[in-house]
């Protein structure tokens, strides 16, 4: 049987084992169980395998002078700061803080789909 291929999906790594798809990430598998795909992924990478991205990038918070999306007044919301920064609220609609927030991680999310076939047209 062919040895099970180690390849990065987002910032895991997916392997697929017995027609399964696994996805690794800090010693730990989507499937919930201490399973092979942990210890291939840990092959993978004493062999010099490239090592997935840590995590999303996100931008640096900032408290914006208004909101991007209504241009309505923002408040410094410290609820919402992050290791990466200061949150805001918009005052017109507090969900424009997530939007705004998210969008990002949306896009990155898109660029980097989880789903099998973008993995492999990325290989290819
Ligand atoms: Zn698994
Ligand atoms: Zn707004």
């Amino acid at each position: 049987m062919e040895k099970p291929r180690v390849r990065i999906a987002g910032t895991h790594y997916l392997v697929e084992l017995d027609g399964q798809d696994h996805y690794v990430s800090f010693r730990r598998c989507s499937c919930g169980r201490a399973c092979q795909a942990v210890r291939l992924v840990a092959e993978y990478l004493a062999n010099g395998g490239r090592p997935a991205p840590a995590g999303i990038p996100l931008p640096t918070l900032t408290v914006p002078k208004q909101c991007p999306l209504c241009g309505a007044e923002v408040k410094a919301d410290h609820w919402l700061d992050g290791r990466k920064g200061c949150g805001w609220r918009c005052t017109q609609d507090p969900s424009h803080y997530w939007y705004v927030r998210l969008e990002p991680m949306r896009r990155w999310l898109q660029a980097n789909r989880w789903s099998r076939k973008a993995v492999e047209q990325k290989a290819a």
